[in-house]
């Protein structure tokens, strides 16, 4: 056995995760976190630092782990040992926030959101990803064959999810050709964010002792179908849900769809945050049940916002578990970020005091009211850009921050056509 280290993480806009270890011991003792290095921030998906950018070659940082968020990692190979692992927050070396730092940004939303409007979300995310590499087969779409096959991998993951206190709920084999899905159950936002990172680190971890790859990218040609990463969204106010209302249509209460408005008005804003890639709008197309149009709808896989059933089997009391589903993010988003604009957004349609223009029965074709998303990165940063209200949710050097690496992005895979873009992505993703 070695000396346990703890390695301290944070997730960057560009949603990869990235730290350095220390003897768990003493990270716990001293306190003070470990060093880290401001223009890390600036870089971009493929590990190139974004030029121009706002932190050049200065300045330092502490990684300070939240000890919450503790997981445990198990040994490889021949070394049974451990490997802690912690968030973290990024702040100056005096202590105070950092102001580019994802994590403390979602927590100032969910903060203002709670002091301004008294509302608390409950979020659950789910991960679809495609499994790859030598020796990976696949059955027939959903089939307990594609389960069977990724034995004793999909167990194993369920195991470590529990065990790190994650609450997995549903593991399943999803439509794509190698495609899976694992979803958590609803936590406090902050939290689901949380274990959003941490899950996809185990999900990648495991399939590493496995010897394949799971790749999360937004779209994987070979599987077919796009990986999606949705939100399902509820309201609390002192702890009490608010999201059910029976008399009403869709069952959403009238404060709920108010909230919600606010991200149906800025939805362009919010997907620059949410699907940040150039390949994010390859899966975000009408007829992939990814999101095909701005629209709130009931139990509608097309929509951006999705109400989803209510379940009363046996006397259930659906008032708690009531949901909307976000169905527009993908595994390139930063979920701090997602959970960040999300609470912008419902922050927005919360002092906007307007009710959605129609709650959609049925499919979107035909309805006047749904307007096409955004289809680029390029013309979600311009939406961004134009939002008088959504421009202001962050500090505009963060905001410009973004737009940076987004552009490095796209001068680095310019020339490339879609297949060789989405190669790419499946490599880092
Ligand atoms: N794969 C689809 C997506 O990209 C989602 C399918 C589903 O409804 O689970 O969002
Ligand atoms: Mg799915």
């Amino acid at each position: 056995m070695s000396t346990a280290l703890a390695f301290v993480a944070t997730c960057d806009l560009v949603a990869h995760v990235r730290g350095r270890s220390m003897a768990r011991t003493s990270l716990i003792e001293s306190g003070t976190g470990v060093g880290w290095t401001p223009a890390n921030m600036a870089l971009n998906a493929f590990g190139k630092i974004a030029d121009p950018n706002y932190f050049g070659s200065l300045g330092d940082l502490r990684l300070i782990p939240d000890f919450e968020t503790e997981i445990t990692l198990p040994g490889f190979g021949l070394d049974p040992t451990p490997l802690h692992f912690f968030l973290s927050n990024q702040v100056l070396p005096d202590g105070a926030p950092w102001e580019f730092c994802p994590r403390t940004i979602a927590q100032n939303a969910l903060r203002a959101l709670h002091d301004e409007h008294g509302i608390e979300i409950l979020a659950s995310f789910e991960h679809e990803f495609v499994l790859m590499g030598d020796g990976t087969k696949s059955g027939v779409p959903f089939g307990l064959d594609s389960y069977r096959m990724a034995e004793p991998f999909g167990s194993q993951l369920y195991c470590e999810l529990e065990n790190a206190g994650l609450e997995p709920e549903n593991w399943l084999p999803e439509y794509g050709t190698g495609q899976f899905e694992i979803t958590l159950k609803p936590a406090r936002a902050i939290v689901a964010a949380d274990r959003a990172i941490i899950a996809r680190e185990i999900v990648r971890d495991c399939a590493r002792r496995h010897g394949v790859r799971a790749s999360f990218a937004p779209l994987i040609p070979s599987a077919g179908v796009g990986n999606g990463v949705h939100v399902h969204l509820s309201m609390t106010k002192d702890g009490i849900p608010i999201t059910y209302d029976p008399s009403l249509p869709g069952n959403l209460a009238k404060e709920a769809s108010i909230a919600l408005n606010g991200i149906l008005a800025h939805a362009p804003s919010i997907l620059a945050w949410t699907a940040p890639s150039q390949i994010s709008y390859l899966r975000l197309k009408p007829h992939q049940w990814s999101a095909g149009g701005i629209a709130i709808a009931i139990q509608n896989r097309e929509a951006l916002l999705r109400i989803c059933p209510v379940v009363t089997i046996g006397g259930n009391d659906p008032t708690a578990s009531f949901n909307v589903e976000f169905r527009a993010a993908d595994a390139t988003a930063n979920p701090w970020m997602v959970i960040a604009a999300l609470a912008k957004g419902l922050a927005a349609g919360l002092a906007d005091r307007k009710a959605p223009e129609k709650i959609i029965v049925g499919e979107l074709e035909n309805e006047d009211s749904v307007l096409p998303l955004p289809t680029s990165v390029a013309g979600a940063l311009a939406a961004l850009k134009a939002d008088v209200v959504a421009r202001t949710w962050f500090s505009a050097a963060f905001m410009e921050t973004h737009i940076q690496i987004r552009e490095s992005e796209s001068a680095f895979l310019a020339g490339l056509d879609d297949a060789e873009k989405c190669e790419k992505y499946a490599n880092v993703y």
